[in-house]
This record gives structure tokens, sequence and C-alpha cells, in this order.
């Protein structure tokens, strides 16, 4: 499994919709400062459900949306859409590819999908449990975060560990269980 590419659309500095192709290997994003490198991993972060603006750098969730520029009008909804090859199904869903896409309006309208179909954030959110991808996932490592890992508290450092062993779903299901 990997990310194959992602559709930008309205999300942060990017007003016009760009596709951007990755490939299996390493692949560099480079650019001047400002230019929109990290905005990029924030769109890969903000399309697998974060719900933190300041995770995104930003003070509220409507500030991902193009705000505009001196000679662009700001734009009224952000859209990403990440496809990864499924050809292997690490995901456990039948098809050789997955696309992921969020949609957020000015009005705070938004909405998510798994390839078109309406879905929950917590579909996905499940689809993406031990993966090592998703919201709790270790796929993306932002600045200051290894730093975290380090010196953090255990129980966090577990988190890690739980993923990577694969037993978030079960603790999950243990605690909505528990609930009931
Ligand atoms: P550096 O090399 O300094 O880390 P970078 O390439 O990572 O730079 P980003 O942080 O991705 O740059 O992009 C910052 C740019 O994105 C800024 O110019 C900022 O004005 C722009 N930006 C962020 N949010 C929005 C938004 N909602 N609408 C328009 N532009 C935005
Ligand atoms: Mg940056």
């Amino acid at each position: 499994m990997y990310l194959k590419y992602m559709e930008i659309q309205g999300f942060k500095s990017f007003a016009n919709k760009i596709r951007l192709e990755l490939h299996e290997g390493v692949t560099g994003i480079v650019g001047p400062n400002g230019s929109g490198k990290s905005n990029v991993a924030d769109a890969v972060r903000w399309v697998l459900g974060e719900q933190s603006a300041r995770q995104l750098r930003g003070g509220n969730m409507q500030d991902v949306i193009f705000s505009g520029t001196e000679n662009r009008k700001p734009l009224g909804f952000a859209s990403v859409a990440i496809t990864l090859d499924n050809a292997d199904r690490a995901l456990k869903f039948d098809a050789d590819e997955v696309t992921v896409t969020r949609r957020l309006y000015r009005s705070g309208e938004s909405e998510y999908q798994l390839n078109g179909v309406n879905c929950r954030l917590r579909d996905i959110n499940e689809l993406f449990y031990d993966t090592g991808i998703g919201k709790e996932g270790y796929s993306i490592i932002g600045q200051g975060q290894i730093d975290q890992i380090l010196s953090g508290k255990p129980e966090d450092r577990r988190a890690l560990f739980d993923e990577a062993a694969g037993i978030v779903k079960f603790k999950r299901r243990k605690a909505a269980s528990l609930k009931k």
C-alpha cells in the first residue's frame, strides 16, 4: 500500500485544483519558504480526519479554506482527496485503489467520502486503525514529534507501539463495549 496521488482544491495556499502524483519509494517536496510544502502534509492530516485546527497551524477549522490573496478572492470550500494503492489489500476494503475525500464549506458543513460514497469520519478512522496511517498513526511525523516521542510520558509512547502491534482496534472495541 502506498500513497499514489492526491488532489487538493481550495485548501490553504492551493486555490486551483492540483494533482500530485507520487510513486513507490521516496518522494521529496522542495520549494522556497512559504510555497506550500507543509500545507501538503497538512492536507494529508486533514483528509485523514484531523479535528484540531491547531495541529493544522490554524485558529479554527475554516482557516484551512483558501482565504484569498491580493489578486484572488477567497474560496467557499476546501477539498482534499488522497488515493492509496490497495492492490495488496493492506486496507480492509475490496478495491485496488482507495480514495478518501474530505470537504469543508465556509458554512461549516462538511463531508467525508470513501471511493466517492459519503461516509462518517468513524468509517475512515476504522479503516486506518492499526495501519500506521490515520490520525493516531505514525505515517506523518511532524517537527517536534520526535522529541515528544523520546521525552514523552511512557503511556504516550506506548500508543505508538499499540498502533504498530495492531491492537488499537481491540482496545477501541473494548472501550466501546465497556461504555454500553
Ligand atoms: P517553509 O519552508 O517556511 O516551511 P512551506 O513551504 O512549508 O514553508 P507552508 O507553511 O506550507 O510553506 O505555506 C505557508 C503559506 O501558505 C503562507 O504563505 C500562507 O499565507 C499560506 N496559507 C496558509 N493558509 C492559507 C489559506 N487559508 N489561504 C491562503 N493561503 C494560505
Ligand atoms: Mg514548512
